[in-house]
């Protein structure tokens, strides 16, 4: 029996799947959101059969309710599909929780205690496993975090240039985030190439909502693009990623408030604050029938990628893969291109052709004679949860 629950609760929701850990397949999927709004809903998956139900959700608890309501209404109550344990994805492990971790009641309390750096997270992560805990009190909770894969950065690289003692006070470093999914897609890499990760260099760029870069030596982070919070980096769908701290400073003083900064930086600036879209899709469309500001949006985007392309390159001092991956990774070739224009002199060569194939899996998108090979793989950080915490509950 190796089903496992996988819950990965954002601010506002709650998505979970039923994974086999073994195979990574899954049996059902769900979402729930608009968490805390006045009218919630919830999308449920089981094999072929679909629902969809608005309702109130007022916190991750009732979310967490409200999927196993769905599952009972699907026709078969969870307690009768063999879950052995359950795996949550906790945004923030802080410099202590470097692996996948047995939750106790201590491990759930310094969980909470974590949303000190991460408010919007944590404290929903600690509701759900809460919730979960209750609803499954047998079987184990492993909390595997996105901060994990990048505690092996160096200090030269985590550490930000401000007075030491502050920043021990109040644990200002780069944590960096993304790290589930960087990690599986690097492994995955490596085995699309026969080669064992511990033998390549490879830079990750996980393009969703949410976007990341990755240095990869042997399998080990050693330096990535997001920071104290998923803010630093590169530009986002909603996020506006690298910025003068001045600017910052500058809003403080004519009156900005620190909730009006919160929301322009994290939830008004990206593509959505350059050209009115956090979609990729319109952005891409309104660039191509003319629309300037999509246009320039579409170029920043770019710019941001290929400043960390450059860093990263000097860093590893040279790669074997670029790879990318997460919804506008996977899916844009114009974007691949654009990322990697002009780069021959580098050893970068894609094939238009290859690049613009439709296909599932992961795949080669660089020239045979290419120095550095650029690949696509979709990233799957459910299977690698469920896997994880298997491999952990089994050991
Ligand atoms: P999340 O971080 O929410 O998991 P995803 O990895 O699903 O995000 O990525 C969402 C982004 O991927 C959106 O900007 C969406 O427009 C973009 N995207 C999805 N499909 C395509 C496509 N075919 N072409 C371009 N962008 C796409």
């Amino acid at each position: 029996m190796t089903t496992i629950l996988v819950v990965n609760s954002g601010s506002s929701s709650v998505k979970y799947q039923l994974v086999d850990a073994a195979s990574g397949a899954r049996f059902a999927s769900g979402l729930v959101e608009r968490i805390g709004e006045p009218l919630g809903r919830i999308q449920h998956q089981a094999g072929e059969a679909r629902s969809e139900r608005e309702l109130a959700v007022p916190d991750h608890a009732a979310g967490f309710a409200a999927m196993l309501d769905a599952f009972a209404q699907a026709g078969t109550p969870i307690s009768e599909l063999g879950v052995a344990a359950v795996g949550h994805r906790v945004v923030q492990g802080g410099s202590e929780f470097v692996e996948p971790t047995l939750i106790t009641d201590e491990v759930a309390e310094r969980i909470l205690a974590l949303g000190e750096l991460a408010p919007l997270h944590n404290p929903a992560h600690y509701q759900a496993i809460v919730a979960a805990r209750a609803a499954f009190p047998e079987v184990p909770h492993v909390a595997v975090f996105d901060t994990a894969f990048h505690q092996s950065i160096p200090a030269e690289a985590y550490t930000y240039a401000i007075d030491t003692t502050v920043a021990a006070e109040h644990g200002i470093r780069r944590y960096g985030f993304h790290g589930i999914s960087h990690l599986v897609v690097s492994r995955r890499a490596a085995a699309f190439l026969g080669k064992p990760v511990s033998s390549l260099k490879q830079i990750v760029l996980h393009l969703g909502n949410g976007a990341s870069a990755c240095a990869i030596d042997g399998g080990i982070s050693v330096d990535t693009s997001m920071g104290l919070t998923p803010l630093e980096g590169l530009v986002m769908g909603t996020r506006s990623g690298d910025l003068d701290p001045g600017l910052m400073l500058h809003l403080l003083r004519v009156g900005y408030s620190t909730d009006q900064l919160d929301q322009l930086l994290n939830k008004r600036s990206g593509l959505m604050g350059l050209a009115g879209s956090n979609d990729f899709r319109d952005l891409q469309r309104a660039a191509e029938e003319g629309d300037a500001a999509s246009q320039l949006a579409f170029g920043v985007y770019v710019h941001a990628i290929r400043r960390y392309l450059g860093a990263y390159l000097v860093e590893l001092g040279g790669a074997d893969t670029i790879v990318f991956t997460a919804g506008v990774g996977e899916n844009s070739p114009a974007l691949r291109a654009a990322v990697c224009a002009e780069l021959e002199w580098f050893g970068v060569r894609i094939d238009p052709a290859r690049n613009t194939a439709v296909g599932g899996g992961p795949r080669r998108i660089s020239a045979d004679h290419s120095r550095i090979e650029v690949l696509v793989v979709p990233t799957d950080e459910e299977a690698e949860i469920a896997r994880q915490t298997w491999q952990l509950v089994s050991a």
